[in-house]
This record gives structure tokens, sequence and C-alpha cells, in this order.
């Protein structure tokens, strides 16, 4: 390239400031500045949650000055720690979506495009990379990326949080989950929709999200995707949620123990 070339181009940069780079650091401190200086809006796309104090306190404080914040994550991946934490962020929106991998967080001015999810120790230990996107100065690029954000919106589906108002209902529900978790600490079964971990129960094959998707049609018999038991992929349903190979050695084993 010639000198006049790259002038040319660096004073092209100069008046149209393009998309900024950002590394890991960088990513979270522009999260938290898309969380706090939002408008009106906040779109968080994340697929995996396990949402560190900083953001949740920028989430809150921004939804308490009456930020509308969404939440978009993959279908199964918003656990009962993250789930209790959010229930904190008052109108707080949470969507899931089955196949989501695209990580975005925006206002109505800037967006971060990323690998980064809004899970804790990937925003310390792991190397991520982003893109800031400025919606005037990048304007086509934002518009795009919005249009995609929408329609990743538009597919999901809502999935209301749980607000406890009374804490006794609260604690009577912990003391239940504590001793559902010791009744079946022996083993370790899978979402038959999603793959998530979830306790072994034939009964109960499915993931919080799922079961409350499953249950507006409740047919036993829709096809889906994994084995209750060993996880692997296996056309199962309601009815019948483990795969063959499972099925018979679990039938073996109480053969045995009876
Ligand atoms: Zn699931
Ligand atoms: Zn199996």
């Amino acid at each position: 390239m010639s000198i006049v070339a790259f002038n040319w181009v660096l004073k092209s940069y100069k008046k149209h400031p393009m998309a900024s780079f950002l590394t890991t650091p960088e990513i979270s401190e522009n999260l938290l500045k898309i969380i706090l200086d939002a408008k009106k809006n906040v779109v968080l796309v994340s697929p995996y949650l396990k949402i560190s104090m900083p953001v949740f306190k920028a989430m809150k404080k921004s939804a308490d000055r009456g930020i509308k914040i969404r939440l978009i994550y993959k279908v199964g991946k918003m656990d009962a720690n993250a789930r209790q934490i959010l229930s904190n962020v008052s109108q707080l929106e949470t969507y899931a979506l089955i196949n989501l991998h695209s990580k975005c967080y925006l206002n109505e001015r800037a967006m971060i495009i990323t690998s980064m999810n809004l899970y804790e120790k990937m925003q310390t230990a792991s190397k991520e990379m982003g893109i800031l996107l400025d919606r005037e100065t990048d304007a086509i690029a934002f518009k795009k990326a919005l249009e995609e954000c929408k329609s990743i919106w538009q597919a999901s589906k809502i999935m209301p949080l749980e607000r406890n108002n009374s804490k006794s209902n609260f604690d009577n529900k912990m003391q239940l989950a504590v001793f559902n978790s010791n009744l079946l600490k022996e083993k370790t079964g899978y979402c038959i929709r999603c793959n998530t971990s979830i306790n072994y129960e034939p009964e109960k094959p499915f993931c919080y999200d799922c079961y409350s998707i499953w249950s507006e049609f409740r047919n036993p018999y829709y096809e889906e995707n994994f084995c209750h038991s060993c996880g692997s992929i296996s056309n199962t349903d309601k009815s019948k949620p483990e795969c063959y190979a499972c099925f018979e050695s679990l039938k073996q084993n109480r053969k045995i123990n009876n």
C-alpha cells in the first residue's frame, strides 16, 4: 500500500470511527457500562449463565431506575442459583432458546458481540474476544445485529422467574430442595430434550425449562433427543425416557435386586 493510500485509509477511519476490538477485561468493563448507561433498554444474550456480583449489581441498579432488561439464555442453562439471584432484579424478563450459541450485549446506543458468556469464571480466567459497535458510527452492522437479536428474541420462549415475596415460602422451598437432593444424590440424569444434567427420576425426565415447554401440550409421545439415564443421543419421549441399552440394563439390575 502506498503512503498516500495508507493516509487516506487512516483519515477515513477518523471520519468514520469503526468498531473497536475488546480484550477480556475490556469486555467485562464495557458490559457493565452497557447495563449502567442504558436509557431505556438492555438486552443480554448469553447461552450460559453464572451471574457475577458486579453484573448482578449493575443489573439491579439499572432495573431499579426503570430500565427494562431482557435476558435470553439457552434452554436448561439457568441453574437454581442463577434463578435465585436474578429473581432480585425487578421486572427482569427472561427468555430461553434451545439452540442459542450467540453472545451479544446491548443497550440503545452500544453493543458488544463477543465469545464471552455471562459466566462468572469466564469473565476472569478465559481468553475471550469482543467487538464493540456504536449505533451511530457503525450504523449498518448495528442495525443488522439488532435485527438478529430481535429474531432470536422472537424465537425464544418467555421463562418467568418465580419471585418470592414471603421469606417463609422461600425457606420451605429451600428445605424441600435440600431434602430432594439428598434423596436423589446417588444418580445423575439428563434432560431428554436439552441434555442438561438433572436428578435421575424417570418420572421427571425434563429440566425446569423444558418441562414448562413440554407441559403446554403434555404429549407423552412427543419425540425427544436424549436418554435420561446416560445422556446419549436417542429417540426417547416422556413415556420412555431411556435408551434401549439403559432400559435393558436397568431391567437386569431390578431383576437381580428382587
Ligand atoms: Zn431441558
Ligand atoms: Zn441411555
